[in-house]
C-alpha cells in the first residue's frame, strides 16, 4: 500500500512533533487512529520572521483505508530507480576500473557492484584512517603529504568537507544516494531535512562501511595507487600505468589492462589533467569560481538571523546565503559553501601553493561560521586558448598566497573591515584556521578587477546581515578550488571521452558536478550507460 503524502504542517519550535500525526491526519480529513506509520518527509526551518520561527513539515502517512486522490495530498512513489534497469549485451571488455575514490567514483563503483560488474578503484591517496592521520598531522605543523591530503584519498574532497548533502538538480537519484549513505551509518534525518548535512566526522564512517559492502560485492579498492598514464591503441582505452599497483608490464612500467576506465579524478589532480592532454583527451577551459573565505562569530550570525529566538537549544548554528546580483557594471558575487559551526582549513594537494575552503563535523559547533565568496572567472578574462589556463591562474594566486603566509601554510588574512579600507593593520586573529593567519593585503590574491568587486560588495552585504563587517570577522583565501576549471569533454550519449573511446569522464574533475551528491549522480548515471550497453561478466 503506498504512502501518501501530506505537506506543510507548521509546528512553533518548542512544539511537540507527536503532534504531526494528528494534524496530518485532520488536514487530509481522517481520524488518526486510522494512522498506522508516520515518517518524516521534509523538515525545514522557515526563520523569515524572526522571533515567530516556525518547522515546517511534509510527512509520509500509511494508512488502514486510504482516501481517494485529492488536492490535499499526493501518493509516494517509493520506486527503486534501478528496478527498471537491465543490462546489455555487448561482452564487457575487460574489468571495469575507475580511477579515484571521490564521491563519483564511489558511486559509479556502487552502482557497477550491485549489478555484478566487479569493478577495481584506484585511488592515489591512502585509506580515510590513514588520511585522517596525515592530515591532521600536517595541521599541526608538519610536512604537507602530495599523496594524502584535504583533497586526495578516501572519500576524495568530500572527506573534509562541510559535507552538505544538498543539490540543485532534481532526480531520484538523490533519495537513492542519501538511502545508501542512511544504510551505511549515515545520521537519519539526512533523510528528510530540507539542507541535509552529514559533517565530515559522520561521512568517515559511511566511507568505510561501504567499501566493506561492495568489496563483499567483488569490488576491489587499491589506495597508494595513482594513474600516471594511459595506453590507448586505435583510439581506444587498452590500459593505465600506474604507481603503486604492484603489477609489472613488459617494458618494467605498472601496467593494467582494463576495460570501460572511469575518470573520476576530481579537480586538483593537476599533474593528472597534464597528462591527459598530452595523450590527446579533448578538454576545454570551464569558467570557475574564485575568491576569499570570510569567518564570523558564530553568535553573530544566529542573532542576525534567529532575532529574539537566539539560543533557543532547537536551533542548530545558523546558515545564511547572500548574493549580489550581476547588474551592468557590477560582477555577481555571492556566498560559497557556507559552513556554520566549522573550521577554515588549507584546502590543497600540491606542495608550495595555498587556498582555502571549509569543513564542519555533524555537530557544527566549532563557535564559527566560515564562508567563501566567490565569482565566476571567464574565458575573456584569462588570455589564450590553453584548455588549462584556469588552473594556470589559480596557480598563480595560489603561490603568491603560500609566500604571504611565510611558506609555511600560515594564511594570508585581513579583518574585513581592513580589507574593504585596503589597509593592514598588523593585527592578531582569533580564527579556526589550523596553521595560522598573519596580517597581509589580500588584494594581492586575485585579479585586480575581482579584488574591487569583493570590497563594494561586502559593504553590500553588511546591509544585508547584521553584523557582517564587524571588526570580529577575518577574511582570508584565495578561495581558489570551488569548482573545476577545466572540463574533459565527452559524448552525451555515450558519456564517453569524445576522443578516446572507453574513457568515461565522471564528476567534478571532468567538469560535470560542483557537489557531493552532483559528484555522486554523475558516477552513477555513468556506471548506468556502462550496465546497459554491456553484458554483466560471467
Ligand atoms: C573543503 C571542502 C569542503 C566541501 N564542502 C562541500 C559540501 O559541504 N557539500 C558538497 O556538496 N560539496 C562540498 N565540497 C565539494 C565536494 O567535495 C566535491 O564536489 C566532490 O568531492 C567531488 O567529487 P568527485 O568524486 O568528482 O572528486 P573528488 O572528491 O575530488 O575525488 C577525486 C579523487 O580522485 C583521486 N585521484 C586524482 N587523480 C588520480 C590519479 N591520477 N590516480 C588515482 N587517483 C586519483 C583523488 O585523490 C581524489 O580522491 C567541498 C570540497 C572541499 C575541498
Amino acid at each position: 500500500m503506498p504512502f501518501i503524502r501530506v505537506h506543510n504542517i507548521r509546528l512553533d519550535i518548542d512544539e511537540d512533533p507527536s503532534r504531526l500525526s494528528g494534524l496530518a491526519a485532520e488536514r487530509i480529513g481522517v481520524a488518526e487512529e486510522s494512522v498506522q506509520e508516520l515518517r518524516l518527509a521534509r523538515k525545514s526551518l522557515d526563520a523569515r520572521k524572526r522571533g515567530r520561527i516556525k518547522w515546517v513539515y511534509s510527512v509520509d502517512l500509511l494508512l488502514e483505508n486510504p482516501p481517494a486522490e485529492s488536492d490535499r495530498f499526493s501518493f509516494v512513489n517509493d520506486l527503486d530507480p534501478f528496478d527498471e534497469v537491465t543490462p546489455g549485451e555487448e561482452p564487457l571488455p575487460g574489468r571495469p576500473v575507475i580511477i579515484g575514490c571521490g564521491p563519483a567514483g564511489i558511486f559509479a563503483a556502487y552502482t557497477l557492484a550491485r549489478f555484478g560488474y566487479s569493478p577495481l578503484v584506484l585511488e592515489r591517496g591512502a585509506a580515510v584512517k590513514e588520511r585522517v592521520q596525515d592530515v591532521r598531522k600536517f595541521w599541526k605543523g608538519g610536512p604537507h603529504n602530495e599523496e594524502s591530503n584535504l583533497l586526495f584519498g578516501e572519500g576524495g574532497a568530500g572527506t573534509f568537507s562541510d559535507g552538505k548533502l544538498t543539490c540543485r538538480t532534481s532526480s531520484p537519484l538523490i533519495s537513492y544516494i542519501l538511502k545508501v549513505m542512511v544504510e551505511h551509518r549515515g545520521p537519519a534525518e539526512i533523510l528528510y531535512e530540507s539542507r541535509p548535512h552529514i559533517g565530515t566526522d559522520r561521512l568517515r564512517a559511511v566511507l568505510v562501511t561501504m567499501r566493506k559492502h561492495m568489496e563483499e560485492s567483488g569490488a576491489e579498492f587499491k589506495f597508494n595507487t595513482r594513474m600516471d598514464d594511459l595506453i590507448v591503441r586505435d583510439g581506444a582505452i587498452k590500459g593505465i600505468q600506474a604507481s603503486g599497483l604492484g603489477v609489472t608490464g613488459q617494458d618494467g612500467g605498472e601496467f593494467l589492462a582494463c576495460g570501460p576506465l572511469l575518470l573520476g579524478i576530481g579537480h586538483s589532480a593537476r599533474d593528472t589533467y597534464e597528462m591527459l592532454l598530452s595523450r590527446g583527451v579533448e578538454m576545454e577551459f570551464k569558467p570557475f569560481q574564485f575568491g576569499l573565505r570570510v569567518e564570523h562569530p558564530q553568535e553573530l550570525i544566529d542573532r542576525g538571523q534567529y532575532g529574539q529566538s537566539y539560543g533557543h537549544p532547537a536551533l542548530g548554528a545558523s546558515e545564511y546565503i547572500l548574493v549580489r546580483e550581476k547588474g551592468k557594471k557590477k560582477r555577481a558575487i555571492y556566498s560559497f559553501c557556507m559552513c556554520p559551526g566549522g573550521i577554515m582549513l588549507p584546502s590543497i594537494s600540491e606542495s608550495g601553493m595555498l587556498c582555502t575552503n571549509g569543513m564542519s563535523n555533524h555537530k557544527r559547533d566549532s563557535g564559527k561560521a566560515n564562508s567563501g565568496f566567490v565569482t565566476t572567472i571567464g574565458d575573456f578574462e584569462i588570455k589564450g586558448d590553453d584548455p588549462l589556463k584556469g588552473i594556470r591562474l589559480q596557480q598563480q594566486y595560489e603561490s603568491i598566497a603560500f609566500n604571504m603566509g611565510g611558506k609555511d601554510y600560515a594564511a594570508p588574512a585581513q579583518s574585513i573591515s581592513d580589507f574593504m579600507r585596503g589597509i593592514c593593520s598588523g593585527r592578531s586573529f582569533d580564527s579556526t584556521y589550523p596553521r595560522g593567519l598573519i596580517d597581509a593585503d589580500l588584494s594581492k590574491l586575485m585579479p585586480p578587477a575581482v579584488g574591487r568587486a569583493m570590497a563594494s560588495t561586502f559593504k553590500e552585504f553588511d546591509r544585508k546581515l547584521e553584523g557582517f563587517s564587524s571588526d570580529a570577522a577575518v577574511v582570508t583565501g584565495p578561495e581558489s578550488r570551488g569548482s573545476s576549471p577545466v572540463r574533459i569533454c565527452r559524448n552525451d550519449e555515450t558519456r564517453e571521452s569524445m576522443t578516446v573511446g572507453g574513457l568515461y569522464p565522471i564528476g567534478e574533475g571532468a567538469g560535470y558536478a560542483g557537489g557531493i551528491i552532483s559528484a555522486a549522480m554523475d558516477g552513477m548515471a555513468s556506471a548506468l550507460t556502462i550496465i546497459r550497453r554491456y553484458a554483466v561478466p560471467k
